[in-house]
């Protein structure tokens, strides 16, 4: 866990435990279920309705209105539907102090459940009694009248028991729709005369028998009223409905105390929502105040970035003017190679011109000589008779006397050879003069190439320009050229000739007098051009080759080199689309090759007989 994480995880656990709070008092405060108590009131009512039917339906059948005893059986499983959604809706919160009124409920339902199921037992006896007696007395009805016609004295007297039989059949039915004690009595007493009352009509078994069956169906009737109307009496005093009521008041006494509870917590998520509120309204507070300090901070940030832009346009001014310089110097430091390039190259010229220089002079300097003397005096003495003898005044004698003089001179020249030497010497200064100007001409070749303009030409022509301007520095060292005919590049002669230039006095100062020097161009391919630059100097040694080409590397001593001529060439190669190699062994020698693409359109141009690559160690 990183450092910011340990940073906000006490925040995040205290804003965790004040919510879990809020939520926790929330939940208490909206525990109480209104719906579910409405629910629970309806069931508890619909219970109670059911009952109240229940017990109509109790009294039809013990009134006979009832056709069958489905209407007492009905109800039940419709009690037991309303009490398992009871059930399920009071599931797990039921308060201990409604649970006994609960099981009271089911205690009720099952003891009425048992009552009904004795009743229609008792009922089903009462009802066959009650729809025989009728019958019973209508038999005996029938018995009179038959005799009264058979034997009309027998009618008479059986007429008493027909009478009687009627009252006591109304009397129990009476008795049996408004029962009482000292009635049923009554009628039992009554009931018992009709047996006897008929054996002393002389009623015999045709009589004897309906009144037998009246007899026992009426004393069932009686005795049973009072059974099914015990029964009946504990039906009604069940007491579901009350036990209902008392489950809905103890429902309604947990209802009204989880409402107090809930209004409590209600009271308490107030008082906490409140405080967090204030504490919220505080953190806003010191979010506001955060916020304007951040924004403060901002400001001062921005405020600091801009002078720091400013500051870093300012360095990058300082540092592009210091490049700036810095090219300059490197142009100056380039210039300044070159400069000393073309001192050495000048130096080596003026060396040149001087040896001719000096015998043209010699010889002109004897010329003179010998013309100020016996010659001039020669040519004066001659010039005197010339002019004498083209007057035609002057007189013979002066003309001889010119002449002679002019005689003694010439005696005076025959002898001396002169003639002979003056030309010998004007020889020697005339060939001295063609050295110069051989000089001279290639100077003006070289300088006919020193222009940076590209130009198509032949590096071979390049290379022999060059080596007549290297010539004293290659003094004292075997120049071996190996020239193929080449395809024509296009350069800026004067470059190309600074590439070899360089080249070549590194090779002569790594090998010294007596050094062998070898320079070969060759096609390396139709369209690239290669020269190598051999020689077996020194060499370079392994740690030292890879920086050769880096501007101011040198090995020579101060004033001797730059360190600058590798990486001109580098770049000048590279300017030219040309690439450089170098190969070199310590105590060997060296080789660069320096190629470049040909002049398109002349890839084709090929020697017919290529010139072999010569090897460093050649
Ligand atoms: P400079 O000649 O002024 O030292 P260069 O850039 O021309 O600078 O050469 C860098 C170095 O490369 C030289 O100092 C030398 O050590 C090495 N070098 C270049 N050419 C040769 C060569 N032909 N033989 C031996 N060493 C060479």
């Amino acid at each position: 866990m990183n450092a910011r994480v340990m940073k906000l995880a006490p925040g995040a656990l205290a804003a965790a435990v004040l919510i879990g709070v809020l939520g926790a008092l929330y939940a208490k405060s909206s525990a109480v279920d209104v719906g579910k108590k409405n629910r629970v009131e309806s069931y508890l009512r619909q219970m109670k309705q059911v009952d109240a039917e229940w017990n109509v339906d109790v009294l039809k059948s013990r009134m006979g209105i009832n056709a069958n005893y489905d209407p007492l059986v009905s109800p039940l499983p419709q009690l037991h539907k309303l009490r398992t959604r009871l059930s399920a809706e009071l599931a797990g919160v039921v308060d201990p102090a409604a649970a006994p009124a609960l099981d009271a409920v089911d205690a009720a339902i099952d003891r009425k459940t048992d009552l009904i199921e004795r009743f229609k037992s008792e009922n089903a006896i009462l009802r066959n009694s009650l729809r025989y007696v009728p019958t019973a007395v209508s038999e005996l009805d029938a018995t009179i009248a038959g005799l009264g016609r058979a034997d009309p004295a027998r009618a008479q007297r059986l007429a008493a028991l027909k009478s009687r039989a009627d009252a006591t059949l109304t009397g129990i039915l009476r008795y049996n729709l408004f029962p009482d004690r000292s009635t049923a009595a009554a009628l039992g007493a009554e009931v018992a005369t009709l047996a006897p009352l008929a054996a002393d009509a002389g009623g015999g078994d045709d009589v004897a028998q309906p009144v037998a069956n009246f007899v026992r169906h009426a004393q069932v009737i009686l005795a049973q009223r009072a059974v099914e109307d015990s029964v009946l009496t504990q039906i009604l005093a069940t007491p579901i409905n009350a036990d209902v009521d008392r489950l809905g008041a103890a429902l309604d006494h947990d209802f009204t105390a989880a409402l107090e509870r809930s209004n409590r917590y209600r009271h308490l998520l107030l008082a906490y929502a409140s405080l967090l509120l204030a504490l919220l309204a505080y953190a806003g507070y010191r979010l506001v105040r955060s916020f304007r300090v951040i924004a403060r901070v901002n400001h001062e940030l921005k405020d600091a970035n801009e002078s720091l832009e400013r500051r870093v346009h300012e360095r990058t001014e300082e540092l592009s003017q210091a490049l700036d310089h810095l090219k300059e110097s490197e142009s100056q430091l380039v210039q300044n190679e070159k400069m000393a390039s073309l001192g050495q190259m000048v130096a080596g010229v003026a060396h040149e011109i001087n040896t001719p220089l000096a015998y043209v002079r010699s010889s002109l300097e004897t010329v003179q000589m010998h013309f100020d003397g016996v010659l001039r005096e020669f040519v004066t003495a001659m010039a005197g008779l010339v002019d004498l003898m083209r007057d035609p005044e002057t007189p013979d004698d002066a003309i001889s006397g010119q002449f002679e003089t002019a005689v003694a001179v010439r005696d005076r020249l025959e002898g001396f050879p002169v003639a002979d030497e003056i030309t010998s010497l004007l020889r020697d200064g005339v060939h001295g003069v063609d050295e110069i100007s051989g000089i001279v001409v290639n100077l003006k070749d070289f300088s006919r190439h020193d222009r940076s303009q590209m130009a198509r030409c032949a590096i071979e022509d390049c290379l022999a320009s060059t080596l007549q301007i290297a010539k004293p520095v290659l003094a004292g060292r075997r120049v071996r050229t190996l020239f193929a005919r080449t395809a024509p590049i296009q350069c800026a002669p004067s470059q190309i000739n600074q590439i070899f230039l360089n080249l070549v006095t590194n090779a002569a100062q790594a090998t010294g007098e007596g050094g062998v020097i070898t320079l070969v161009t060759r096609m390396t391919d139709p369209r690239h051009v290669a020269v190598d630059v051999t020689d077996n100097g020194s060499g370079i040694p392994d740690d030292v080759l890879p920086k050769i080409f880096d501007p101011f590397f040198t090995t020579k001593a101060v004033g001797e080199g730059t360190g600058l001529g590798l990486s001109i060439v580098y770049k000048i190669v590279e300017q030219h689309g040309g690439s450089i190699r170098v190969h070199s062994r310590s105590g060997v020698g060296t080789k660069f090759t320096v190629t470049f693409p040909v002049d398109t359109g002349e890839a084709a141009v090929l020697d017919s007989q290529p010139v072999p690559e010569i090897g460093i160690a050649a």
